[in-house]
């Protein structure tokens, strides 16, 4: 267990006082429980061993105490705060006209995401995969970033670490440019059923993939490390890039929720033979 006394995990400078901190930002990991007011709930799936467990009932998105300092949370915050922006409506500027949509084949869109402070959303979805990584919540413990490269995820962070906007937004137009490290969203554009999504983070490397709720991400080393052509059309390669797939409900169904939705089942059927 982490004390406050502990040094925070990103600035390795600071005492990490603050208690807690998403590991998947809040606004996008909290729709799969359902409306608010309602009882809210959701399933977690932490493990690919999970069959020797009970499923576990979970009324929030994993939080955890004393990782962070107050400096660093906000400064997160900050990030979440413009890539919102993006994640949480997507579909009304697309309608807009602002973010363009294309048809690639039957069941799949890309939509590209325009006018938007681009580093931010680079940095938005490396500071998700290293809270993932340097997460000790029994949820996350499938998705361990290399040592080598997690460091390297935490000093581009520390790069732009401001705990307000302003000073944020200065410091990248001081420094613009970065390392990108390839990274692909992919989401549907309707859902079967809004809060049949799920938190999920299975055992994974080359590339660490995660599923928040409706977004599913996958992060990649180095642009050699996307073996498919077909995926590398749709990923995050560079600065100025920035898009995602936009799946049918049908293939969300089918290519994201399926793998998860066995091991529930398996889980509550090994849960009841005991
Ligand atoms: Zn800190």
């Amino acid at each position: 267990m982490r004390k406050p006394t502990d040094t925070c995990l990103l600035c390795k400078a600071n005492s990490a006082t603050k208690k807690n901190s998403h590991i998947y930002p809040k606004f996008l990991s909290t729709n799969f429980l359902g409306p608010k007011g309602a009882p809210r709930r959701g399933y977690d799936l932490s493990s690919d061993k999970i069959a020797e467990n009970k499923p576990r009932v979970i009324q929030d998105s994993p939080k955890e105490d004393y990782i962070l300092c107050e400096e660093c949370e906000a400064y997160f915050g900050v990030l979440e705060g413009i890539a919102s922006q993006v994640f949480g409506s997507w579909e009304q500027k697309a309608t807009d006209g602002e973010f363009s949509r294309n048809k690639i084949i039957e069941g799949l869109q890309m939509l590209e995401v325009n006018n938007v402070h681009n580093q931010t959303i680079h940095l938005f979805i490396y500071s998700i995969f290293w809270r993932v990584s340097i997460s000790l919540d029994p949820f996350f413990k499938n998705v361990n970033i290399a040592d080598e490269f997690e460091e390297e995820l935490r000093q581009l962070l520390m790069l732009y670490r401001h705990a307000n906007k302003t000073d944020y937004l200065n410091a990248v137009s001081a420094n613009p440019s970065f390392k990108i490290f390839p990274w692909t969203a992919m989401t549907a554009d309707s859902f079967k059923d809004e809060t049949a999504n799920l938190l999920f983070a299975p055992f994974s490397y080359d590339p660490y993939c995660i599923l928040v709720d409706r977004f599913s991400f996958m992060l990649f080393r180095s642009p050699d490390d996307i073996k498919q052509d077909f995926f590398k059309g749709f990923s995050n390669l560079q600065m100025r890039d920035c898009r995602m797939m936009i799946l049918s409900q049908e293939l969300w169904h089918d290519a994201i929720l399926k793998k998860p939705y066995e091991l529930l089942v398996k889980q509550a059927v090994e849960s009841k033979k005991k």
